[in-house]
């Protein structure tokens, strides 16, 4: 036997599921992403400057090269002007004075021709004007003299050439343009005869100057003095949208006076000649930044969860694995012997169906055996079960070397083990037992002990000595029998005549089928008493059958059959309603009836029902729940996990006790047991049997004693019988005992007796 460690829980609180500890502070991504931000609106304005910078030195560049043309235009279309004005003087030169009439023409004309021009005027050699054609200028008046300041005169009778005169209109009309008199000498070869004057609307003369062209892109104004000339009504520049504006001079006549230009774009003209790439870089500088800025966010927070999930699906898979594991080793475990790790009987059953079916189809000979070893049981009782233990795993692999890879070798239970072969002919089967049989004569080395052990092999054939795996094992076991009366050391194969063995069993369990009607079966109480004060504390309940030929039948045998041949249903439910009818009547004799202890088979457990058959039961009898213990073998607990699980938790859920009974001869993991709503372990009476001598008995019992405490749960010793083995209990802090020491198993009035009188045996004393 072996107590495993328990296995290491994979709790799903235990997983690191909670964030993992990164490298990087949390609130990292975001500081990263207003630095970036931060970093990328400096670079954005620095570029936004420097592009602007650029952009309005080219933009000025480009607007004093407009001005220049503008100005080149206004000098070209002045000086046509000039020069026209020239020869009209020179032809009123010519005129006739006393006859207007070529005069009046010739005005007509010039005037038809530059209608900015507002009145054409002439004046003799002292100023005073002779006669104005066009319209009355405020300072330009018929036979008055021109008040045109001292320049005038000067001017005249200077030597300028055939340059003009310019003279600012010292008043405006009355809509507020002002005016610009144009003076030319009117002279023939010899003096001037007197003045030409040519008096413009200063804003329609620059509109009919400036070229079109330009007036759309450029909006320009002139002051002259203090006063704004141009353009007409004045605008400011503000709402002139004057966009960088270049100034200039201009000064036509040479004379000193001089308009001031200012000259700007417009609207348009910074549409068509200003750049959007100043703006552009700042807006696509902020919106790359922005963007940065969400990258590494976004990044380093996917970087950060990526990281997170990596660890916690690591975290699952070493989870799931643990679990895929257990669940194999658990699965594993229900197939599979301990002990030697051969397929145990529930393991055999299915590889055998499987290789029947295989038979089947190929027509070969198939042939299941059953070995059992001679005289194992003096060993196991002479040098303890832990060496017996040791050198059944020494069998095992001789067994296996003899095999061929396809043949089937599994442990049937104690010194049983079960093989199945597929051969070409018979006698092939039997050399192989044979060989078995020899190779056992080695003799085997355990520790320092050597044995000879010898060995008895029972054959069943199909399908002569069955048609099924359950008939093939049941006559296989048969031929053993055959082989052990014979003389041990042989093999015997199952024939006809040895029906009468099964025959044997056939006949106990049609005598069980009677027995129970004939009420044979009866119910005996063995007292399970509080290891501490000896107090009666519960009583397993053990079924006996008197047959009717007046022997008893041992349980084991009987219960085994029973088992086999489905009566153990039948046998179970009466023991069952028996028991509780007794605990009825107990609890009427005393408020401390003891709790009912019930075997459960691995048949009974395997019914569907079987929780609701007890609560019906319970419920009919008036019993708490808490009263029936179920006693459930180790072996059958594990043979279908998930099955037996999900019933005992309903049990549990009821309130029954889950006790596990002959705990230390099977798998004996507590580890395992925990899976389990188990509440009491009972160790099993061979470790009971030889514990005031056998050093490793105590350490195992010990152990299981107080390894079951750690996991919460109880323990009860069963076949105690000494002194010594109680005092020894006691020491171990064993919660329960039960066993010969304190009662036999006993008749339900015994027990009743007990509580109406109190029990003979002493308290404690030891
Ligand atoms: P078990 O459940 O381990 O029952 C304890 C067995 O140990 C009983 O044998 C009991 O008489 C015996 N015992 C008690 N004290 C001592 C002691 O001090 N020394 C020794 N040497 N033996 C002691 P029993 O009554 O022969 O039963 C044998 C087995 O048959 C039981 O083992 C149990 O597995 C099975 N069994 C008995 N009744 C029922 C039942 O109603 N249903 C089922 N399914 N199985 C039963
Ligand atoms: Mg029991
Ligand atoms: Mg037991």
């Amino acid at each position: 036997m072996r107590v495993a460690p328990p296995p290491q829980a994979t709790d799903a609180t235990t997983l690191p599921l909670t964030e993992e500890r990164s490298r990087l502070p949390r609130f990292a991504p975001l500081m990263l992403a207003i630095l970036v931000l931060v970093a990328g609106s400096v670079l954005t304005w620095l570029v936004h400057q420097q592009v602007l910078g650029a952009h309005e030195r080219s933009v000025a560049r480009q607007v004093e090269q407009l001005s220049q043309f503008l100005a080149d235009d206004l000098a070209t279309g002045f000086a046509t002007l000039v020069a026209s004005q020239q020869r009209l003087a020179a032809r009123v030169a010519t005129f006739d004075r006393q006859d207007q009439s070529l005069w009046r023409f010739d005005t007509a004309r010039y005037l038809a021709d530059f209608p900015f021009i507002y009145s054409l005027a002439i004046t003799d050699d002292d100023f005073r004007v002779l006669s104005i054609e066009g319209r009355q200028p405020p300072d330009v008046v018929a036979d008055e003299r021109l008040d045109f300041g001292p320049a005038l005169r000067g001017w005249f009778e200077g030597d300028s050439g055939s340059f003009g005169l310019l003279v600012k209109s010292a008043t405006s009309l009355s809509d507020g343009r002002h005016l610009l008199h144009s003076l030319e000498k009117i002279a023939d070869d010899e003096a001037a005869q007197g003045v030409l004057i040519a008096t413009y609307v200063i804003p329609d003369a620059l509109d009919a100057l400036l070229s079109g062209v330009f007036r759309d892109v450029l909006a320009i104004r002139v002051t002259a003095g203090e006063q704004v000339v141009y353009p007409h009504p004045p605008v400011s520049f503000e709402s002139s949208e004057l966009y960088r504006p270049n100034v200039f001079e201009v000064d036509l006549d040479g004379d000193g006076s001089s308009f001031r230009f200012e000259v700007g774009l417009t609207a348009l003209g910074e549409q068509q000649l200003g750049s959007r790439l100043p703006m552009a870089a700042l807006y696509g500088g902020a919106a790359v930044s922005l963007l940065l800025a969400v990258i590494s966010l976004l990044g380093l927070q996917a970087g950060q969860q990526a990281r997170r999930m990596a660890k916690v699906n690591r975290a699952l898979n070493r989870a799931v694995t643990d679990q895929e594991r257990s669940r194999q080793e658990l699965a594993h475990l229900a197939t599979h012997d301990p002990l030697t790790d051969l397929p145990n009987r529930q393991g055999a059953k299915e590889r055998l169906a499987t290789m029947l079916g295989e038979t089947r189809r190929s027509g070969e000979v198939f042939a299941v055996m059953f070995l059992d070893l001679d005289q194992f049981k003096d060993i196991n009782d002479s040098l303890g079960h832990q060496i017996g233990d040791r050198l059944l795993q020494a069998i095992a692999p001789r067994l296996a070397g003899l095999l061929r890879p396809d043949d089937f070798l599994g442990r049937h239970g104690g010194d049983e083990f079960l093989l199945a072969a597929r051969r070409g002919r018979r006698d092939e089967v039997e050399a192989l037992a044979a060989d078995l049989l020899a190779g056992m004569e080695r003799g085997f080395t355990v520790g320092d002990n050597r044995f000879f052990i010898s060995a008895s092999i029972g054959i069943a054939f199909y399908p002569d000595s069955g048609e099924s795996v359950d008939e093939l094992i049941q006559n296989a076991d048969t031929a053993l029998f055959k082989a052990k009366h014979a003389g041990r050391n042989q093999y015997a194969v199952f024939t006809r005549e040895m029906f009468g063995h099964a025959r044997h069993r056939l006949h106990l369990s049609r005598d069980m089928r009677q027995g129970l009607e004939r009420g044979d079966f009866f119910v005996a109480y063995q007292p399970i008493v509080r290891a501490g004060d000896h107090r009666l504390c519960g009583v397993e309940a053990l079924c006996r059958w008197k047959h009717e030929k007046g022997y008893m039948v041992p349980p084991q045998e009987f219960i085994r059959i029973a088992e086999d041949t489905g009566l153990i249903g039948r046998l179970g439910q009466f023991v069952m309603e028996q028991a509780l009818i007794d605990l009825a009547d107990w609890q009427a004799i005393s408020p401390q009836a003891p709790w009912l202890s019930v075997n459960v088979s691995g048949v009974q457990v395997r019914e569907s029902g079987f929780a609701e058959f007890l609560s019906v039961l319970l419920h009919r009898h008036r019993v708490d729940p808490q009263r029936l213990h179920l006693e459930i073998t180790e072996e059958i607990l594990i043979e279908n996990l998930a099955r037996n699980r999900a019933l005992l938790e309903d049990l549990d859920a009821i309130g029954m006790r889950i006790v596990v009974d002959d705990f230390g001869v099977g798998y004996s993991s507590l580890a395992y047991l925990k899976n389990f709503p188990v509440s009491i372990v009972k160790i099993d009476r061979s470790f009971v049997a030889d514990l005031a001598q056998d050093a490793e008995d105590q350490a195992i019992t010990r152990t299981i004693c107080s390894l079951s405490a750690d996991l919460g749960m109880e323990t009860i010793a069963e076949g105690v019988e000494s002194i010594e083995q109680l005092a020894m209990l006691k020491q171990f802090n064993c919660s329960y005992v039960q066993g010969f020491l304190f009662s036999q198993p006993v008749s339900a009035e015994a027990i009743g007796a007990l509580l109406r009188e109190g029990v003979p045996w002493s308290t404690p004393t030891v």
